[in-house]
């Protein structure tokens, strides 16, 4: 199945120490996200869809952000697609 996005990222508490992560992974003909995390803030960790929409997703192109929200102690997880992300499959580097 065709990937549109996928990614992993640590994610760090308040304090900046890396606690958690987050992978997305979004399939071309998929309308909603996977997304499986570990909050850095309580450790609570889900695997759940989410709509490939905001608030989720804002932004467009490069300049995409993604924002889940921890579904047990309501923590913001914000990360930015990278550029290196968008590149992928075209530099082999
Ligand atoms: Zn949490």
């Amino acid at each position: 199945m065709p990937l549109e996005f996928i990614t992993t990222r640590e994610l760090v508490d308040k304090a900046g120490a890396v606690k958690g992560m987050v992978k997305l992974m979004k399939l071309v003909e998929e309308p909603d996200a996977l997304v499986e995390y570990v909050c850095p803030m309580c450790g609570f960790s889900e695997k759940k869809k989410v709509a490939w929409a905001e608030p989720f997703v804002t932004g467009t192109g490069a300049n995409k952000k993604f924002c889940v929200q921890c579904g047990k102690c309501g923590f913001q997880m914000k990360f930015l697609k990278l550029k290196k992300e968008a590149a992928k499959g075209k530099k082999g580097k």
